[in-house]
């Protein structure tokens, strides 16, 4: 037999403490925002100590719940072992992890330079490698944790329309390291999903070349729509909580159908 209230224990985050990366806009801020209504304690990372990371954190505490914020960049691994001092110092320990933060940019493979292949890389997969292993390290002193990497449905099939091979090798990259990391840290009691998200409605899809493209986007979905934001919280307090205990390597489509077709 279980507990009557099983199923609210199962998906609760209530004292777990949790780092959200890119938590200053778009699916890293609306995920901060979720793992608060579950309980959890967060510590909030973005580039730029205002704005964004402002809101989230202010909403967050206004609210009654617990955040603080810390600002740096994840292609510098010491502003994420900085920020680990800093979480362990005011929180304790570290339990759940979101690496949210990510740039996107189109242009054709025969006409992009090295330097716009490269920062989309550094952002989006070696800064996904410095989070996750600073991240392991504070979870390793207090038993283990649950990381989640936000990677796309782009890291699975190649955008109609969107000449953008830097970024979709990212992100396919992000579900491979998501999936060699489950299995190292296995061992260790860190389990390591991703979320794929399908086209969401954020900052990143207002950028300059996807203006006209909203219209697309939707056709192209099954479900005829985009994601709003508040869409990705579930998945990610189903991954980060004890629901998804035996869930390790896993990469979470929300796509809206998306990659059925
Ligand atoms: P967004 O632009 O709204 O938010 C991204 C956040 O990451 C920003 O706050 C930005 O400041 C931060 N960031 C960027 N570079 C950083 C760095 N070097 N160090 C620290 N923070 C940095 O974008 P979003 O749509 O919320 O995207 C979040 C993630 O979801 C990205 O990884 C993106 O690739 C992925 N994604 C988005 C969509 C979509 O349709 N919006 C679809 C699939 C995947």
């Amino acid at each position: 037999m279980i507990p009557i209230d099983f199923a609210s224990r199962l998906f609760s985050l209530k004292d777990r403490v949790a780092f959200v990366t890119g938590a200053g806009s778009g699916i890293g801020q609306m995920i901060a925002l979720g793992m608060a209504t579950a309980g959890a304690k967060v510590v909030c990372f973005d580039l730029r100590d205002d704005g964004g990371l402002t809101d989230t954190v202010k909403f967050i505490n206004e609210n009654g719940g617990h955040a603080f914020s810390v600002a740096g960049d994840v292609r510098n691994a010491s502003d994420l072992k900085k920020a680990m001092h800093r979480t362990e110092s005011e929180f304790g320990r570290l339990d759940l992890a979101v690496n949210a933060a990510g740039i996107a940019n189109a242009n054709p493979a025969l006409e992009m330079e090295l330097e716009q292949w490269q920062k989309v890389i550094d952002i989006n997969l070696t800064g996904i490698w410095h989070s996750c292993k600073a991240e392991a390290e504070l979870m390793l002193k207090n038993n283990g944790g649950s990381i989640i990497n936000i990677a796309s449905m782009s890291g699975s099939i190649v955008n109609r329309g969107l000449d953008q091979a830097h970024y979709n090798c990212s992100k396919a990259a992000v579900i491979n390291l998501t999936k060699s990391l489950a299995v190292e840290w296995s061992k260790n009691n860190i389990r390591v999903n991703s979320i794929s998200p399908g086209y969401t409605a954020t900052p990143m899809n207002t950028r300059p070349e996807m203006v006209h493209q909203t219209k697309e986007f939707e056709s192209q979905t099954p479900m005829k729509r985009m994601a709003d934001v508040k869409e990705m919280v579930g998945p990610a307090i189903f991954l980060a909580s004890d629901a998804a205990s035996f869930c390790t390597g896993h990469d979470l489509i929300v796509d809206g159908g998306f990659v059925c077709w």
